[in-house]
């Protein structure tokens, strides 16, 4: 039987050095970092996510604007939004949350973005520095997860590290991330054969699929450190019992909000892993400290 990873206890202590951090550049007579988050559209989760940032930076005395735009937003308007803030000194961060509504296309806004304000490290350049192993702004999700490996005083050096899911937005540049470990990362995706055996052979297995109660027990080798990236809202009552048998709380909160959070992983991974994460509770609160210390790191990059 292993133990829950809860990722609350290091969130928890990321945020107080951030705290901390942001009161002595107050104290000292500094300006504090400042972050904006763009919104475009009224995509509910996306909208959640976005006060769970501002929440966030005002308890950790950051500064912080949430720039709404309607979902009828065109690329030139939101590229002229961008050239704002790229040019705002007191803006050190830039947050453009995910996903854009179509016809916009991420890749092409997120280039737009200075890379020196890239707190979410999706920018390319950011992406080429990471993949290079030298300092820059770093993807949140990923760098919550390698660190939440490390606290449990697992060595990722020399472990067989299996990922399963190939995003821009947690696999890959995880996998890069694990690689400056010197873990010897295994990249898993849809077309990957046997995937149960190939995820069954790692000491360190990630999954960060976005498919419900996917990962059972036959993926997953005894004592592996197991983390679970997915956070998928499940309406289905039916899904939810396959997964987790009678679960009064996720039962209650789809008669309440109409949905639940699930995770990729089977809760009865427990009995066979070393450590796994709760989904939700584990990767979670990992991103949103790690964006609050991104948003420290840029001011820092930029301003000294
Ligand atoms: P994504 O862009 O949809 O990517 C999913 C990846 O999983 C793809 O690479 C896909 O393979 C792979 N995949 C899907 N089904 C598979 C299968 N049956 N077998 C093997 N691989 C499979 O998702 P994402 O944005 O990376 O997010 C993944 C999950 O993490 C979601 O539940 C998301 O909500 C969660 N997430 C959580 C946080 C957090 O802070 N907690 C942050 C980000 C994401 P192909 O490339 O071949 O299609």
């Amino acid at each position: 039987m292993g133990m829950w990873l809860e990722g609350k206890p290091l969130a928890d202590r990321i945020r107080e050095e951030v705290g901390r951090d942001v009161a002595r550049i107050k104290q000292a007579g500094g300006t504090a970092p400042g972050l904006v988050a763009v919104i475009v559209g009224d995509n509910p989760a996306s909208q959640s996510y976005v006060r769970m940032k501002e929440k966030a930076c005002q308890a950790l005395g950051l500064w912080s604007e949430v720039r709404r735009l309607p979902e009828a937003t065109t690329m030139v308007e939101l590229k002229i939004q961008i050239d704002d803030l790229n040019a705002a000194d007191h803006v050190d961060g830039i947050l453009i949350q995910l996903p854009l509504p179509s016809p916009l296309n991420s890749h092409e806004v997120i280039s737009w973005l200075r890379p020196d304000k890239d707190v979410d490290g999706f920018h390319p350049h950011s992406l080429g520095l990471l993949m290079e192993n030298r300092p820059g702004l770093r993807p949140c999700t990923p760098t919550g997860i390698v660190e939440l490996i490390k606290s449990t005083g697992v060595r990722i050096e020399g472990c067989g590290v299996v990922i399963i899911g190939r995003s821009m937005i947690v696999g890959k540049p995880l996998a890069a991330m694990i690689t400056n470990e010197n873990g010897t990362v295994t990249l898993c995706h849809s077309k990957t054969r046997d995937l149960a055996q190939v995820a069954a052979r790692a000491d360190i297995l990630i999954a960060a699929m976005g498919k419900p109660g996917f990962v059972g027990p036959e993926f997953v080798k005894d004592g592996a450190v197991v983390i679970d990236v997915g956070s998928n809202a499940v309406s289905d009552p039916a899904v939810v019992r396959a997964i987790f048998g009678a679960d009064i709380k996720r039962e209650k909160d789809i008669q309440e909000k109409s949905y639940t959070w699930v995770g990729d992983v089977r809760p009865e991974v427990i009995e066979k892993a070393g450590w796994l994460t709760p989904s939700p509770g584990g990767v979670g609160p990992l991103t949103i400290a790690f964006l609050m210390k991104s948003t420290l790191e840029a001011f820092r990059l930029r301003r000294g």
